[in-house]
């Protein structure tokens, strides 16, 4: 053992912990996805191939040979948003730039949240964040105008010709409004979810955008980000949850949005 060790190398130390870091990383990205359950179903292929094999099964020993040979092909197809959008995550990394959205974006955006659950008018409220979001501005109608707590509210009127659909903000402007967001293919979002909350489910599994999702239904302000949602339940808490994700520096310490957000599930007020 003891000279085993003493042929290691420090390269190979390095490898090791090279490839731990990321066998990590994928792990914690696919957690509580459903990359877990198809690993789960390529082990139990892998088992039968191996055990085919030696009890020289050969037409199920091909069978599974030829599955396996082009499993690469099925999961790429598969996971093709998750993949985009790890690929953008590792990108963008060492060149991350500042993710602060000034303070007076929040407090608009947390009125006008407010204000429609209050009276029932179900809003869609797009933050881009570093991920462009041209896609899907382009699927709307282009405002270019500076943010504020009423355009915002005039928006979502439902006399409004922009209603249906998110509006895209970013910097202290709303890009778009009535823009369509990819819905999510998760089956595992909870059923009283219609297509409001699964497009900002859809579009945050994509992308890093956050999004503020208001129930015409229940009146409920839920937060969205990387494919989880979570409901805020007071205005208060709203603010402190966007200020803690967007300006992350200066509230990390204070709130940290990690401990509100669980897949797919709602959280209780404390
Ligand atoms: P609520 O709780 O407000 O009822 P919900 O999650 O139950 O929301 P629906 O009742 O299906 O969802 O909401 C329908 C509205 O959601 C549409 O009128 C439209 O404004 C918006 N919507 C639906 N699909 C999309 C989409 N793909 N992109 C953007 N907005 C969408
Ligand atoms: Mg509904």
């Amino acid at each position: 053992m003891l000279d085993t060790l003493g042929l290691l190398r420090w390269q190979d130390i390095a490898d090791i912990l090279i490839v731990s870091f990321f066998i990590y990383r994928i792990m914690l990205l696919i957690r509580g996805t459903r990359a877990v359950q198809m690993l789960a179903g390529i082990a139990v292929i892998i088992i039968v191939y191996f055990i085919s094999g030696k009890l020289e099964l050969q037409t199920l020993h091909w069978l599974f040979k030829t599955f396996l040979s082009s499993i690469l092909l099925l999961v790429i197809i598969v996971f093709q948003a998750d993949i985009r959008r790890a690929l953008t995550q590792v990108g963008k990394a060492p060149f991350q730039k500042s993710d602060d959205v000034a303070l007076q974006d929040i407090e608009e955006i947390v009125r006008a949240a407010t204000y429609m659950a209050k009276r029932k008018i179900g809003a869609l409220l797009v933050i881009e964040r570093e991920t462009g979001l041209r896609d899907y501005i382009e699927t709307g109608f282009r405002l270019d105008a500076r943010l504020c707590y009423e355009l915002l509210v005039s928006i979502f009127m439902p006399s409004s010709p922009m209603h249906d659909g998110g509006v895209i903000i970013h910097k202290g402007k709303i890009h778009s409004a009535g823009c369509l967001l990819p819905l999510s293919k998760n089956t595992r979002i909870d059923k009283r979810y219609g297509t409001r909350h699964r497009a900002a489910l859809g579009l945050s599994e994509e992308t890093d955008a956050v999004i503020v999702v208001v129930s015409e239904e229940t009146q409920e302000i839920s937060l969205v980000k990387q494919g989880r949602i979570a409901t805020l339940f007071d205005e208060k808490a709203l603010h402190s949850a966007l200020q803690s994700i967007l300006k992350q520096r200066k509230a990390k310490s204070t709130n940290s949005w990690k401990n509100w957000f669980a897949p797919h599930k709602t959280i209780q007020k404390k």
